[in-house]
């Protein structure tokens, strides 16, 4: 926004700072706004605090380790006896050791005591190291399960989901779920079972006073509704605002280079503070909640021990109850807490379970709309012969098509250039021949076979696919000349870099063939990036080519270079290109030239410019000055 300065002010040059803070103010109102809005259009759900479709789900991947688990809930239940045992065998040692003097009852009951406090260690020790591992392999296997099926899905849905929002899937919501799984389905039923323990023994040992330490539980029960209430609310705004600062860090680095060449560096820093600011401001609420909570739960423990003392202190004096007695439930009613305060802990992370697991399933159900179908055969070594037969095509249903009734016939090893105007429907038709969509109209013949009735596998095994923007993965160079074929020989991989043109470039890097790429290919020029993936289509040796020509210019040295690579490329293959070279367009058998989805003109450069039409004007006005 740009700094609205009046005149008037600007003349006497006094008010001119306070104008500036006004329009300060206005940009931090619209970055608050956006932040708002953002919010808004988070897709975190609030979700139920428990469910149990959800919950029936997530049990099933338990299945494959029900032995282990089995044990875990055995080991469990032996340590809560071992830790409830506690505080009545101090009274037992109390009463019949110390008061009745007997030397040989205390030093067994001491013995008991430390019996079942190593029990309980060891059964617990035992228990979080089984879940630990129980909990991590099940996160494992839902995280491969995820990754497999983001593979499985189709364009269509990469092209309407964000990187951020699915990554946020397969870091975040997974740690949330590792979290739940590796304490909770132990921890849970833990806290509950030394709940009901500790409530039997208290009523066994004297059950009055067991009752004179409940008298605070309504407190106790307003305490935590009200807790409840608000908790999740609060706990919501700080993931949904921490899930805000990481989709904006990761576009931020992602996209560093434009910042800094927009110098936007400063105006990224105010919106980065906006969010961590109000980020803090969320966790402030969070952390009052809590501050108000978690003390309170002391309080009201405390406040049930001094009426257990005061009670109890006063039957003890009348002899209606055993000093021992007494030792033992003020430890229960100390103990009584910790697993209240553990469950208000945990309910959060139950919460984000629900909502995080939620989110994992709605993805893992998402149905891949483009599946091979049930009878589809392997399309056989084909001549690539390739004929568009009244095909039409829209992007998602009622949507208007961007081809209209096309054909196309492609001889064997024919070059076909698309050319056209920018959303004519070039890369449209590239999408269909890879069969990244399905056609809606019409039919796609390869050699014969509809491309719908041949398995996807091996329809793209005889299609080469070179993009613009070349892709390289993490790796060395050797790796991604490879990555096509798999099984190719170092010596192959040399020769299909060599007959690109690659290979001078390539020996002269400091490792040579096992120098790394870098991410996505950093380490390398634009112009070598394209000759390194020239080279990996060759080695795949595919029938047919699909090129989307680079509009970046390179010096005429490295033009030549890859004019050549791609003349040995697209060598007895059927190619189809959208061509941005002259030569490439001139050199063509067939030059196709669409508009609005549909073909106007087909034909030979000469014919095409001999019919002073479409192409001719293009040719005039666009390709000629690429000469
Ligand atoms: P350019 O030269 O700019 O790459 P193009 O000729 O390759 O353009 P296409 O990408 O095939 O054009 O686009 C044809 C039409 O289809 C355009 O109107 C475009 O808006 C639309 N389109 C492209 N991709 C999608 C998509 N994933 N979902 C919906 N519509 C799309």
């Amino acid at each position: 926004m740009a700094l609205k300065v009046n005149p008037d002010e600007r003349a006497n040059g006094q008010a001119a700072p306070a104008t500036t803070n006004v329009t300060i103010d206005a940009q931090r109102e619209a970055r608050e706004a956006r932040i708002h809005q953002l919010l808004r259009d988070d897709d975190e759900l609030l979700g139920k605090a428990y469910d149990s479709r959800l919950m029936r789900r997530l049990g099933g991947y338990l299945t494959p380790y029900k032995p282990r688990v089995i044990v875990a809930i055995i080991l469990m239940t032996a340590s809560t006896l071992f830790g409830v045992a506690g505080p009545a065998i101090i009274g037992f040692a109390i009463d019949d050791g110390i008061r009745a003097g007997s030397a040989d009852v205390l030093r067994l009951w001491t013995i008991v005591f430390l019996v079942t406090s190593i029990g309980e260690w060891l059964t617990n020790r035992a228990r979080v190291h089984i879940m630990a591992y129980v909990g991590t392999r099940i996160v494992a296997d839902v995280r491969s399960e995820l990754f497999r099926h983001l593979h499985r899905l189709t364009l269509n849905f990469y092209s309407n989901y964000s990187v951020g929002r699915l990554m946020s899937r397969l870091i975040g919501d997974v740690g949330v779920l590792l979290d739940f799984m590796t304490w909770s389905i132990t921890g849970l039923f833990r806290s509950v079972f030394n709940l009901v323990g500790i409530v039997i023994a208290m009523l066994l040992l004297n059950w009055q006073l067991a009752l004179v330490a409940f008298a605070v539980m309504p407190l106790m029960v307003w305490l935590t509704n009200y807790w409840r209430q608000r908790v999740r609310q609060a706990y919501r705004a700080t993931r949904q605002r921490l899930s805000l600062i990481n989709g904006f860090l990761n576009e931020s680095i992602s996209g560093i280079r434009v910042t800094k060449s927009f110098t936007r560096e400063t105006r990224n820093f105010q919106y980065f503070d906006d969010l961590n600011r109000s980020f803090f401001d969320a966790n402030v609420e969070a952390t009052r909640l809590a501050a108000l909570f978690f003390p309170g739960v002391d309080f009201i423990g405390s406040l049930a021990t001094a009426l257990v003392i005061g009670v109890g202190g006063w039957l003890v004096l009348g002899d209606a109850l055993t000093a021992g007695t007494l030792v033992a439930i003020v430890l229960y009613v100390e103990r009584f807490f910790d697993p209240i305060r553990e469950l208000a802990q945990r309910y959060n992370t139950f919460q984000a379970t629900m909502a995080a697991s939620e989110r994992i399933f709605e993805l893992l159900d998402l149905q891949p709309d483009l599946v091979d179908a049930p009878d589809a055969q392997p399309l056989p070594r084909v001549s690539g012969d390739v004929v568009f037969d009244d095909v039409s095509f829209a992007y998602r249903e009622g949507d208007r098509s961007v081809l209209h009734n096309m054909n196309l016939h492609a001889r064997p090893g024919e070059r076909i250039a698309l050319v056209g105007e920018t959303g004519a429907g070039k890369s449209t038709i590239i999408r269909l021949l890879a069969r990244f969509y399905d056609i809606t109209g019409g039919s796609l013949r390869i050699d014969g076979h509809d491309i719908r009735a041949v398995t996807s596998d091996s329809l793209r095994q005889q299609l080469g696919i070179v993009l613009q923007d070349t892709f390289l993965f993490t790796g060395t160079v050797a790796d991604n000349i490879r990555y096509g074929r798999l099984d190719a020989s170092d010596a192959e991989v040399r020769a299909a870099a060599r007959a690109v043109g690659a290979d001078d470039f390539i020996r002269r890097l400091p490792d040579g063939y096992e120098a790394e790429v870098g991410e996505n290919g950093s380490n390398l020029s634009v112009g070598q990036r394209q000759l390194v993936s020239f080279a990996r289509a060759l080695l795949a040796d595919p029938r047919i080519l699909i090129l989307d020509e680079a509009t970046s210019s390179v010096d005429t040295a490295t033009e030549r270079i890859i004019q050549s690579a791609l003349d040995t490329l697209m060598k007895g293959r059927t190619s189809f290109v959208i061509a941005h070279r002259l030569s490439t367009i001139i050199g063509a058998d067939q030059i196709v030239v669409l508009d609005h989805g549909r073909i106007v003109e087909q034909g030979t450069h000469e014919e095409l410019l001999a019919r002073r039409g479409r192409y001719y004007n293009l040719y005039t006005m666009q390709f000629r000055k690429t000469v």
